[in-house]
């Protein structure tokens, strides 16, 4: 009988729920059983695709080609298990749905409520995660904190399940938080308290608590938040902030968290299995010398955009142990001549995706000076694309060069929408997405990173590179490396005569785990290590003084 565990939020938002579901899923194959995560949110949008990355920080993009939340990341991340659209629900999926059905005329006669219509599609979505791979164990997580009235129907929803599945099959994880009162040094728990009131008046009584703090919780708060949330003293893990999210499960199992789940669901447990994990986590620790990769990007003040290439390029930077140390570049500097010193500082460079014309002159600036000077670049969907358009531009001297993106009627289209795109009108989830395979060539780059010729990559894009000027682009050093099957659409393009620039029309970023890094990304850092070291030899030279010849 399959198992479920609801993790809720209270206090505050951006406490790190995803991760603690993350890690809790850790936890359970670590025992060697298999989990699902899903993540209710509580939005009206359909899915995060078509929300800003202010408002939403990165799309995630899962192998069936749902754009969903950037916790599935983490989800995905921290279990190794690729998830699906049915681990991503939102409020405007679920009013879709039953409004649709009422359009059809199913609930003929009938008045269309939020209990029981709009929660009894809630419950369905949540018995449809794992259809496929039967998990011994669903966590899903509720976006949002308790008390927010968007919420109500998910959490209603879940209380429901209770009855519907069975006490013995479902646990209640509760993730708050405990402000420090300066002042004093205290620690609070009574909004900890208030939110854990708040849910029981839902009719949910939470058996787990997760406080998070950014201080060290003693025995007299536990005991505090045991008592007056009725929970079991064992059943309160504080988690203290730490600088590295990996870390988490470790924490979450060391305060006996595992064990107190296995039990209270019944579940058959493998005996532990989390000393690699523990490994990589210490060597994460202990690793000092840094890497330095520069992401150009229009929203670096915001890096959760960017949050899987970040952790892409942190699991390969330990892989070659290193440290990651990212200079977060705005393209839209490099436009007015600012910024460019940490270019010149940086052992590398990663373009990733984005939309819209704001901020790319910079980035195909940035490819520009990564070819010129020698520096290896990754890019990464669009990143790719402004790598053709310098080529095209200042190899080619198709000095017009664009993409119909971004310049509709450009005399040399070297980027321009994909066929079966023109056509479309409506924007959310019409991009070509999802898994795609990609014949590598050998001897390329590419095929020496992945050491294989044949991959499955994720994608997220309408245009792709504009097949005429193929052959141009192949006399002038360029090499398509990576293609569709039947040969027409270009995956990976990289340059002949160059350390590593390589660029991919998908989002590797989203396959690499801590202890699997993608082979992309290792190469890049393999790459900016050797840049780095040509660097400080060249320096070395420099400095060092000429020997006089005796007759000079
Ligand atoms: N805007 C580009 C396209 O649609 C690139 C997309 C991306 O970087 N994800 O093709």
């Amino acid at each position: 009988m399959r198992k479920y565990i609801f993790c809720t939020g209270g206090v505050v938002s951006s406490v790190g729920k995803g991760v603690t579901a993350a890690a809790i899923g850790r936890l359970l194959k670590a025992r060697g059983l298999t989990v699902a995560i899903q993540k209710l949110d509580p939005y009206l949008n359909v899915d995060p695709g078509t929300m800003s990355p202010y408002q939403h920080g990165e799309v995630f993009v899962t192998v069936d080609g749902a754009e969903t939340d950037l916790d599935l990341g983490h989800y995905e991340r921290f279990t190794g298990e690729n998830l699906d659209r049915t681990c991503n629900v939102t409020t405007g999926q679920i009013y879709a749905e039953v409004i649709s059905k009422e359009r059809r005329g199913d609930y003929l006669g009938g008045t269309i409520q939020v209990i029981p219509h709009i929660t009894n599609e809630i419950k369905r979505r949540i018995g449809l995660v794992g259809k496929d791979n039967n998990p011994d164990v669903v966590i899903v997580e509720v976006g949002g904190t308790v008390g927010d009235i968007e919420s109500q129907p998910f959490l209603e929803a879940i209380r429901q399940l209770r009855t519907d599945l069975g006490h013995a099959q479902t646990l209640y994880v509760h993730v708050t938080f405990l402000p420090h009162i300066g002042a004093t040094g205290e620690l609070k728990t009574k909004p900890t308290q208030h939110s854990v009131r708040e849910l029981r008046g839902i009719g949910i009584h939470p058996q787990v608590i997760i406080p998070r703090t950014d201080h060290p919780v003693n025995q007299e708060i536990i005991g505090k938040i045991a008592l007056f949330c009725d929970v079991e003293q064992r059943a309160v893990i504080p988690l203290e902030t730490t600088d590295n999210i990996y870390d988490v499960p470790l924490v979450l199992e060391d305060a006996g968290l595992g064990d107190y789940i296995v039990e209270q669901l019944n579940l058959e447990a493998q005996p532990l299995q989390l000393d690699d994990w523990r490994r990589l986590v210490q060597q994460m620790r202990q690793i000092e010398e840094p890497i330095r990769i520069a992401i150009v990007g229009k929203y670096i003040e915001l890096h959760d955009a960017y949050m899987s290439v970040k952790e892409a390029l942190a699991h390969a930077a330990v892989h070659h142990n290193r440290k990651l140390d990212v200079a977060w570049v705005y393209s839209g500097d490099l436009e007015k001549g600012k910024g460019w010193d940490e270019l010149e500082q940086a052992h590398g460079i990663v373009v990733p995706g984005g939309f819209g014309y704001r901020g790319v002159e910079g980035k195909v600036l940035a490819a520009e000076f990564a070819r010129t000077r020698r520096v290896p670049y990754l890019g990464l969907c669009l990143g790719m694309q402004v790598m053709c358009i310098d080529f095209a531009r200042n190899v080619l001297n198709l000095e017009s060069a664009n993409s119909t993106e971004f310049e509709s009627s450009c005399k040399h289209p070297v980027i321009d929408l994909m066929p079966d795109q023109h056509n479309v009108t409506n924007l959310g989830g019409t991009m070509r997405l999802g898994v795609y395979p990609c014949e590598l060539t050998p001897g390329s780059k590419a095929a020496a990173a992945y050491q294989v010729t044949h991959v499955q990559e994720r994608h997220r894009h309408r245009f792709e590179f504009n097949n005429q000027y193929r052959t141009g682009f192949e006399a002038a050093g360029a090499c398509f490396s990576g293609l569709s099957p039947e040969g027409h659409l270009v995956e990976i393009m990289e340059l002949v005569n160059h350390p590593f620039m390589v660029g991919s029309q998908f989002h590797p970023e989203f396959q690499s785990r801590p202890n699997n890094p993608h082979p992309l990304f290792r190469m890049l850092i393999q790459a900016a290590i050797e840049h780095e070291h040509e660097h400080e030899h060249r320096h070395e030279q420099q400095s060092q003084p000429q020997p006089v010849h005796p007759e000079g």
